[in-house]
């Protein structure tokens, strides 16, 4: 399998099978309700992981919970702890209600403060980092490929006032002592105070995944600074790190109604309890995960009548499964895990009845719902059974009333050998199926 490496830019083939693949795939700092933008990184790990998996890989991924960070601090003056681990307990309901289930490991930044405390000190040690009045700043100038994974070396602009003792603009902290009004923090020798972002996803990265692994996410606005620093931190220790860097495009709102304000998309909760999670990841299915996503009213409409007519395929008959099929399927996946050209295949296996086979490749996107068959309710089996019944004693008028008020009831009954098989009749949009109940 191969993917597109931004620190090489270049696509790069991984080890193969059953080398065992480390992935760390930031995961959201909890503050709020995540929005629906935020299930990308997730999904895309969750996927990648299962389709290592489904070809013979060992798989940990490893996705953190930053529940220490500014914008916590700023969301719960004094009260950020709690905030933090309502949001985490939050984010965690949202995400497993996408049904894919859950990374391997979910750190929480606060649980490896003292390995965070640690690692600065080694960086201090090694001239690759100087304590300033309270705070702790890593040497931009002293890393000398420091740039390399985004192509960028400017400062960003600092969030609060610039600490005067910092040696360069670029320095950005490690380390940074409390404020008033902050409700976390640890002792550690250069003072009280609490790590920065950056270092934690270094240091939660390498104690469970080793100095060298695999494959980094997330999205791509985290490439710079963030991931730049990321693999800067580790550098100056002399650890390779991640060796492949996957960074997921942004999820962009068109329509007002799917943003709560300029640019802020809908919760995730929302967007699941709206389309349902089928519909959310059969619209994420149909985009390259790297390129930019437009969700809108009708993108998820779209998706969901995907849903709909990989569904309703189940209730045609099975042709012999054709198993030389499965390879163009591996084909476009293990090129850059390019999905919308999978989610094709998969429609071509419904028309065709490959039923096994898209059963299979559905269960690998967390859709194996789509495979179930659609239960009626029990008064249209009643119905069903007295048809039935009907027919075989030739009442061919009561038969056709009954089938009618079947129908009626949003329901298509087919006579197989031995019985009947009752299917959902499509009504207007994807969705808006009725049903007798
Ligand atoms: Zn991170």
């Amino acid at each position: 399998m191969r993917l597109f490496n931004a620190a090489t830019k270049s696509l790069q083939t991984l080890p193969p099978a059953p080398a065992h693949i480390g992935m760390y795939f930031c995961g959201p700092t909890v503050y709020a309700r995540a929005h629906v933008g935020n299930a990308r990184p997730f999904v895309l790990g969750m996927w990648l992981r299962a389709w290592l998996r489904s070809r013979g890989y060992g798989v940990t991924l490893v996705h953190n919970i930053t529940d220490i960070n500014d914008k916590i601090y700023a969301a719960a003056p004094g009260a950020s702890a709690a905030l933090a681990e309502r949001a985490t307990d939050w984010y965690l309901q949202d995400v497993a209600a996408l049904g894919l289930g859950l990374p391997d490991e979910l750190p929480k930044a606060s649980n490896y403060v003292p390995a965070i405390v640690d690692f600065i000190q080694k960086l201090i040690d090694a001239g690759a980092a100087y304590a300033a009045e309270g705070d702790v700043y890593f040497r931009v100038g002293r890393a000398a490929d420091y740039g390399c994974l985004s192509g960028r070396t400017q400062a960003e602009p600092e969030e609060g006032p610039a600490n005067p003792a910092k040696e360069d603009p670029r320095d950005f902290a490690l380390w940074k002592a409390t404020k008033p009004g902050e409700d976390t923090f640890w002792q550690a020798s250069w003072g009280r105070g609490r790590p920065g972002w950056h270092i934690e996803c270094s240091v939660m990265a390498e104690q469970l995944l080793g100095h060298s692994f695999e494959i980094h996410g997330g999205g791509v606005d985290l490439l710079f600074p963030h991931h730049e620093n990321e693999l800067a931190q580790s550098r100056a220790l002399g650890r390779e790190f991640a060796r492949i860097w996957v960074h997921n495009g942004m999820l962009r709102s068109t329509g007002a109604k799917m943003s709560k304000s300029a640019g802020e998309l809908v919760t995730l909760r929302e967007a699941l309890d709206r389309w349902g999670a089928e519909s959310l990841l059969l619209f994420l299915l149909g985009g390259h995960f790297r390129r930019p996503i437009d969700f809108s009213e009708q993108s998820m409409e779209q998706a969901g009548a995907r849903a709909e007519g990989l569904r309703e395929a189940f209730a045609q008959e099975r042709a012999p499964r054709d198993e030389a099929q499965w390879q163009a399927l591996v084909e476009v996946l293990d090129d850059d895990f390019n999905t919308p050209e999978a989610l094709a295949i998969l429609h071509r296996w419904a028309d065709g009845g490959q039923l096994d086979l898209l059963e299979r490749a559905l269960g690998i996107f967390g859709l194996s719902s789509l495979a179930e068959p659609v239960r009626a309710p029990g008064l249209v089996e009643q119905l069903a059974r007295e048809r039935q019944r009907a027919r075989e004693r030739q009442d061919f008028d009561a038969a056709d009333r009954l089938r009618s008020a079947i129908e009626a009831a949003g329901w298509q009954v087919r006579d197989e050998a031995g019985g009947f098989r009752l299917t959902p009749v499509r009504v207007g949009k994807a969705g808006d199926r009725r049903y007798l109940s």
